[in-house]
């Protein structure tokens, strides 16, 4: 959110709703909406103290927080989109010698209606090279120029899996994310991300995401005729600083007002989102089940257990190798 924000700003006003005592938080969550004089649709998230549960179960860097955090605000925007149950995974991969190797932030969809979205995220990096970082270095510097973006849906009856990899475009994770959407749905989006510290007296993390789309207008002759509407809601976009993203006393739809009430703005139910791991002893045994008798053998501890640590949740499990030699000889 650097300079192509600052290069031309339209005049816009400062006033809003006022919004006063906002029965309970208006933090992680995704808000849909869209606009009435131009068929844009979009999304807005805002993450609050759920980010902080994820990122206090590792002992993050602060610029690898940071980058886990947007991730986070992307998986969130995306998996909200899905429109039957299922699961969003967004993946950031480096190169074998990259100082982060590996990061990623998972959406399952809510089970029912007012149950909430679970997210979770973790990152793989090595604390070495990470250190030799600045806290403003770019993905590219991160992941390395081999490192890319890796997009994997699951929904539909039988779980169908689709996935889409995408190069680490200037290495920007909201640059790379609007080039998946060029390559896959052909639809022309805009995408924003923006995590820090921010508002609270121990300056919890906050993440926010924005994302627009032009859609086609159905043959609406007003829509047609209104060439300019796209670039015009994309320059009210443009104007969007991370600041505001991040404000935690601007709450997401007074954020929408400020931005596009020119355009009309129409919110839908807002899809609440919680820090939940969806492993499980079965899921564990499942994999453990997959490995050679040395790789099993590895991972007994002192204990006589097969020890295994969920890298989301750090939730630790342990198997007892009998289990495992069993299946072994029967296979
Ligand atoms: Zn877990």
């Amino acid at each position: 959110m650097s300079d192509r924000h600052s290069a031309k700003r339209p005049p816009r006003p400062d006033d809003r709703p006022i919004v006063v005592a906002a029965e309970g938080s208006r933090d992680d969550r995704v808000r849909p909406f869209s606009l009435e004089r131009v068929p844009v649709r979009g999304r807005i998230v805002r993450l609050g103290p759920m980010l902080d549960e994820i990122l206090a179960l590792h002992g993050y860097p602060e610029a690898i927080a940071g980058q886990l955090a947007r991730l986070s605000a992307l998986a969130a925007l995306l998996g909200s989109m899905l429109k039957t149950k299922g699961r969003v995974t967004v993946q950031a991969r480096g190169q074998a010698d990259a100082p982060l190797s590996f990061m990623v932030a998972d959406y399952r969809a809510p089970d029912g209606p007012g149950e909430a979205a679970g997210l979770r995220a973790y990152a793989a990096f090595d604390e070495a090279a990470a250190a030799r970082l600045d806290e403003d270095a770019d993905l590219v510097a991160w992941c390395g120029s081999r490192g890319d973006l890796a997009f994997t849906l699951e929904s539909g009856p039988k779980a169908e899996r689709w996935q889409g990899i995408v190069p680490l475009v200037d290495g920007d994770l909201a640059r790379a994310a609007e080039h998946y959407f060029e390559q896959s749905e052909q639809i022309p989006t805009r995408l924003t991300l923006a995590a820090g510290r921010r508002g609270t007296a121990l300056a919890g993390w906050r993440a926010g995401g924005l994302l627009i789309q032009h859609m086609p207008t159905g043959g609406n002759e007003e829509r047609e005729a209104d060439t300019d509407g796209w670039p015009r809601v994309q320059m009210l976009f443009e104007t969007l600083r991370a600041d505001e993203l991040l404000d935690p006393v601007l709450d997401d739809d007074a954020l929408l007002w400020r931005l596009f009430h020119e355009e009309g703005v129409r919110v839908f139910a807002p899809v609440p989102l919680a820090h939940r791991c969806s492993c499980s002893r079965d899921k564990v045994c499942a994999v453990v089940a997959e490995l050679s008798s040395d790789e099993r053998e590895h991972l007994i501890g002192e204990d006589g257990a097969i020890s295994v640590r969920c890298q989301f949740c750090g939730r630790a499990y342990h198997l007892d190798p009998s289990d495992f030699a069993t299946v072994e000889q029967g296979g």
